[in-house]
């Protein structure tokens, strides 16, 4: 491969970051650095709902503290920026146009509660998007009037996604049962993680993506998405999780294990790395 490795990693400011994102970051650094390439930051902001300014200062103070190192982001600019999601909406409205004019999408008015009561089928574990039943799909922008909606992804029922992960070897994922229809715009007019991350990387030339293992059937939806687009897809290296003592995954709730709290409690960053693979158990 004569193409520059671009790897990134993709924080969502809306809690304290936890040893769980610190080793999924730190796969993504070092594969970057085994491979000679460059390291994005690229802070995922599009949520005002759960995003809080002090999140982002406090985000950006735990990765520096940790040792990460970035050669493209928010605050050190780069050929591709901006890198903050919320300064990028012209190219999430230019790639929705893109699939509207495509007919890929379709105008939905259904809540979350509509849908998990529409909704018995079960679908991939570690996924926990109900399928959806497919209400809307023959809705016509023109019918939905002034009505809350979003902009649902149809996807080709039945077709089997696969790709090769990286890590976690042969996937395989199939339209319809594993993942179904998924939202591409939401009703309060922010546009959803599986478009925005698929435009930004494809947009900021990366050429792997590191991420959690949870993210596996979302990357079936994004190379659904890249499709449409007409995008190529960068390659994909899924991390396992890290669980808690109990076997849980660890989120943001585990205040316990944030960055933050471990730090205030005397871990140092060598520490905490030396931990990654040993203390906490992973699937
Ligand atoms: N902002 C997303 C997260 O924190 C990024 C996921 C990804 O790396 O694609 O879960």
């Amino acid at each position: 491969m004569n193409q520059t490795y671009r790897g990134r990693i993709a924080p969502s400011p809306t809690g304290f970051l936890h040893l769980g994102h610190a080793r999924t970051f730190w796969v993504a650094q070092e594969r970057a650095r085994a491979n000679g390439g460059v390291l994005i930051l690229r802070n995922e902001d599009l949520d005002s709902t759960r995003f809080k300014m002090e999140f982002v200062t406090e985000m950006f103070e735990d990765l520096r503290w940790f040792g990460f190192e970035w050669s493209e982001g928010p605050d050190c600019g780069g050929e591709f920026a901006p890198y903050n999601q919320s300064e990028r909406m012209e190219f999430y409205r230019a790639a929705l146009e893109k699939l509207r004019a495509g007919n890929f999408i379709y105008p939905c008015t259904c809540s979350r509660k509509d849908i998990q009561a529409a909704v018995a089928a079960p679908h991939a574990e570690n996924d926990a998007e109900p399928i959806y039943p497919g209400t809307c799909r023959q809705n016509r922008k023109s019918e939905i009037a002034n009505r809350k909606f979003s902009w649902r992804f149809r996807v080709p029922d039945g077709e089997t996604i696969s790709f090769t992960d990286g890590n976690c070897g042969e996937q395989k994922f199939v339209a319809g049962k594993d993942f179904g229809d998924f939202i591409v715009w939401r009703g309060d007019d922010v546009p959803a993680y599986q478009l925005a991350c698929a435009v930004d990387d494809a947009a900021m030339q990366i050429t792997e993506v590191v991420r959690g293992a949870d993210l596996l059937v979302s990357t079936a939806r994004q190379i659904l998405l890249y499709r449409a687009l007409g995008l190529t897809p960068p390659d994909f290296f899924h991390c396992a999780l890290m669980l808690d003592a109990k076997g849980e995954r660890l989120a943001k709730r585990h205040d316990a294990l944030s960055l933050r709290e471990l730090r205030r409690q005397g871990a140092t960053p060598e520490s905490l790395r030396q931990s990654f693979f040993a203390q906490i158990s992973s699937k």
